[in-house]
């Protein structure tokens, strides 16, 4: 309960203070004053019919991401990730930044390259070697569907009729007796106490049973390799994303190292150019470990990004740059107070307000 406060108040004073920087214009003061940024948003998908499906914090509503490119373009130059941060790195230029994208969703296609074409600008789009590859789904989203189509207990009665995987099953069984938050909860228990081969078994068969059609799926929801070269040719950069989408902490680095090679080689093979930019799946701390990084360094990339906010400077690990995370709720005043360093200087000044 006392975390819980301290939480909720650090993110009323996170946007009292952003609130305070933006409406007052100083935003632009501290943003001459600290040395040289490189900011990174990160959304997945620009709201389609296509994911619907998917939760909120998922999506972004085209009006919303053109008020945010349109803003930030005015005072920042757009780039991507890699570029971005070859140039912060080399101390050339000023602050920049850059859009990402993770998964490879369609819609990136459809409705983000129009925008960023009209505009002129890049991005960074992520992609899960797989779907591209087999046109298979990572978990995640057949879980999405089938909770459109079962409730909470028929899933966990079904989960555990198909899954040889009876820890899982038996955290699953408890999430369901506490009972609050249900979908966010049983996804939490799959992403971090299944095992990941069975739990994409698993949701295959439930989702094959009750009438899905994973390639269909598939083709409606993410970028085939022909969408994702039509991005190359638009000027966006495109990174990686592992093969499967799998939490990394959860595998041997013999296991996290094929997720990134493997994935580093098909984008290789396909687009003609290996990816310098990679993002964690899921991005937080807990979700890579040491071996992870070891990973990074064998399979090649240049950087590696999360999903925590905050201010990317010349000394920055490149292993752990920050991003800051956008949907639908996104607060412009939030994004502005840690593109100009706001957040930076405070902490500088010895009061920490990071995420
Ligand atoms: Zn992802």
């Amino acid at each position: 309960m006392r975390s819980h406060l301290k939480h909720n108040l650090k993110a009323w004073l996170r946007l009292g203070y952003a609130r305070f920087l933006f409406y007052t214009g100083l935003h632009a003061l501290v943003s001459r004053c600290m040395p040289a940024r490189l900011t990174i948003l990160a959304g997945h998908c620009v709201s389609a019919p296509s994911n619907a499906f998917l939760p909120d914090d998922m999506k972004i509503d085209a009006a919303h991401l053109e008020g945010l490119l349109d803003w930030l373009g005015k005072r920042y130059e757009w780039v991507t990730v890699g570029d971005g941060w070859r140039r912060l790195r080399a101390g050339e230029g000023g602050s920049t930044v850059a859009l990402s994208m993770d998964d490879g969703y369609r819609d990136n296609l459809e409705l983000l390259l129009p925008l960023l074409k009209k505009r002129g600008l890049t991005a960074t789009v992520y992609l899960e070697s797989r779907p591209l590859c087999e046109r298979r789904l990572n978990w995640t989203h057949l879980y999405f569907w089938i909770l459109e189509r079962r409730s909470p207990a028929q899933f966990v009665e079904n989960y555990a009729a198909q899954s040889a995987d009876s820890k899982a099953t038996a955290a699953l069984q408890q999430a369901l007796r506490a009972g609050s938050r249900l979908t966010y909860q049983l996804k939490r228990v799959l992403k971090y106490e299944a095992d990941q081969a069975d739990c994409t078994r698993t949701l295959r068969a439930i989702f094959a049973e009750l009438g899905g059609d994973e390639a269909l799926f598939c083709d409606g929801l993410y970028l085939d390799w022909d969408g994702a070269r039509a991005l190359q040719e638009g000027g966006l950069e495109l990174g990686a994303h592992t093969v499967n989408h799998w939490v990394l902490s959860g595998l041997p680095l013999a296991e996290q190292e094929r997720e990134l090679q493997m994935g580093r080689l098909a984008m290789e093979r396909e687009l003609g150019r290996a990816p310098i930019s990679f993002a964690y799946p899921f991005g937080r701390r807990w979700d890579w470990n040491a071996d992870s990084l070891l990973a990074l360094e064998s399979a090649g990339f240049e950087n590696a990004t999360s999903t925590h906010a905050g201010c990317n400077l010349a000394g920055s690990d490149p292993r752990k740059l920050a991003r800051i995370m956008i949907d639908r709720s996104a607060s412009l005043p939030l994004i502005v107070a840690e593109a100009c360093g706001g957040f930076e200087l405070l902490r500088r000044l010895g009061l920490d307000l990071s995420e």
